[in-house]
């Protein structure tokens, strides 16, 4: 490390800004590129009219990682980014009429009452999946996903677990749960990934135990603030931070990389460059074709995409009268698939954040706020989606939310994979880059075959969400020299 003394920054997310405050602290010289207008990324808020919408991440699971990650970067994360416990965790709807509620960790209620299985057994069989999963995910959170990846590692300390992984998330729910209402409702939590229970590797798990285990949790004034505090933390340690500087070269000379050609900064000089978009977009818009090994190219042109996505916010200017912050009507577990499949009118099917009932603050007094993915065509590639198309999916599934609510729209907001693509600058529109489904080996490491050239971010070890995408920056920083 003692021979670099300035690294640039491609992109200014979590993943960037984690890398550029390890960096920034040790002396180095870093300056953070961001295409967009402001940091943060998918991790990022937008502020319409008075609401705090999301602009990818609405919660935070497993802090525990963000703790580690943040002391690593020398931050209190109890003291800079205080966090919401999310206490009314899901209500969950199902044809037949059941309700299931969760609030916090095993509190469950399953209505009406006097159905064979009630809130006691209920619980019961979530405690049997509690103790049999939350060591594995002790290991992830205090082992695995805070460390560079390593096979050897990973055997030594998890090989007790290894029987456990084989098998999907449906088999394990099918096994472990009795009452179909509540497997549905538990089903239900790992569809953010865009892919069936019943495709879904086992150790996904991890998602819904950690909603039993209560570890969902919303940061004090939106997600926003998890860039903001680093971006803080990156200016007191003298980073400097472009926004609307589109990185549109990465600069090899002599088999290194010298630094970076940026949209209105011209080319700018730097010992070493740390990529965070994703290691696709790295490889195929960023370098030159000649400096990226066969291996790579070969990796990039596999890589095991994840799903698309629309997203859909309403400001309401009343309270919804929505009881817990994720709320769903769903089919039985074994047709969750549905709800991954567009519908051609008003879905029958839905899932919606109300983030306004963890934190009210997020709208204008009396008001709230409402977060919805519906299904999209997955055939249909980013650039396909027009905004004509885009707001009839919205329209449609508006109609769905109204029946089951009173609805004031004061503002709507419409995404399409287009914009997910274009102004997020995510590769293709795929929301988390690589699929959930992918296993590490579909990860790209840290240090490519240029050197000077790191990648982190949700496609390299540890992947996507909050806390591993910090640690992603982490790793890549430390991988540099
Ligand atoms: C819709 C959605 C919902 C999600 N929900 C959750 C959730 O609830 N909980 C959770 O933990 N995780 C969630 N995630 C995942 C999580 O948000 C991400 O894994 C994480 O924020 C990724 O951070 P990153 O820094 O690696 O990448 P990004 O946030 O994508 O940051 C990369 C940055 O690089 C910039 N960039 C790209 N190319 C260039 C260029 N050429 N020049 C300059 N800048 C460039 C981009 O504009 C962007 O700001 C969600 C993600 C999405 C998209």
């Amino acid at each position: 490390m003692t021979h670099i003394r300035s690294v640039g920054i491609v992109g200014g997310g979590v993943s960037g800004l984690a890398a550029a405050v390890l960096l920034a602290r040790k002396g180095v010289a870093v300056t953070v590129y961001e295409a967009g207008p402001k940091l943060g990324g998918s991790c990022g808020t937008t502020e319409i009219d008075g609401y705090v919408f999301s602009d990818g991440a609405v919660y935070v699971a497993l802090p525990e990682i963000i703790d580690i990650a943040f002391d690593r970067l020398g931050l209190d994360r109890r003291a800079v980014l205080p966090l919401r416990p999310i206490t009314a965790v899901q209500t969950t709807r199902l044809p037949d009429g059941t309700t299931v509620t969760f609030n916090r960790g095993l509190d469950v209620r399953i209505a009406p009452a006097g159905r064979a299985s009630d809130g006691a057994s209920a619980r019961q069989e979530l405690e049997a999946v509690l103790a049999k999963w939350r060591p594995v995910l002790a290991l992830l959170t205090d082992e695995i996903l805070v460390r560079p990846f390593s096979l050897p590692r990973l055997l030594w300390k998890g090989w007790r677990h290894l029987p456990k992984l084989r098998g999907t998330v449906a088999a394990e729910l099918d096994r472990m749960i009795g009452d179909p209402a509540l497997r549905a409702a538990l089903a239900a939590v790992t569809l953010y990934t865009g892919l069936p229970p019943e495709r879904m590797p086992v150790v996904q798990i991890v998602g819904l135990v950690a909603m039993l285990a209560d570890r969902f949790f919303l940061p004090e004034g939106g997600m926003g603030r998890i860039p903001a505090v680093l971006a803080e933390a990156l200016g007191r340690h003298g980073g400097e931070v472009h926004l609307d500087a589109r990185v549109s070269r990465i600069l090899v000379e002599h088999g290194r990389v010298a630094g970076l050609e940026v949209e209105g900064h011209g080319r700018r000089a730097f010992d070493a460059v740390i990529s965070s978009t994703s290691a696709m977009t790295t490889v195929t818009r960023l370098l030159d074709p000649a400096h990226v090994s066969a291996g790579h190219c070969r990796k990039v042109a596999t890589a095991p995409l994840s799903h698309r996505a629309l997203s859909l916010q309403l400001g309401l200017s009343g309270i919804i009268d929505a009881p817990s912050h994720f709320m769903s009507r769903v089919p039985f577990m074994d047709e969750l698939q549905r709800m991954l499949r567009p519908s051609d009118g008003p879905p029958e099917w839905l899932a919606y954040t109300v983030p306004t009932v963890t934190m009210p603050e997020l709208a204008p007094p009396g008001g709230s706020i409402v977060e919805l993915y519906p299904a999209i065509d997955q055939n249909l590639s980013a650039d396909g989606w027009t905004d004509e198309r885009a707001n009839a999916v919205a329209d449609a599934t508006i109609e769905t939310l109204a029946r089951l609510h009173h609805l004031t729209i004061a503002v709507r907001r419409v995404r399409s994979p287009r914009h997910f693509q274009d102004r997020m600058n995510l590769y293709a529109g795929a929301i988390y880059g690589l699929s959930p489904a992918a296993d590490a080996r579909a990860q790209f490491p840290h240090r490519t075959s240029v050197p000077g050239l790191c990648q982190a971010g949700q496609t390299t070890y540890p992947g996507y969400g909050i806390g591993t995408a910090l640690m992603s920056g982490i790793f890549a920083a430390e991988a540099i020299g």
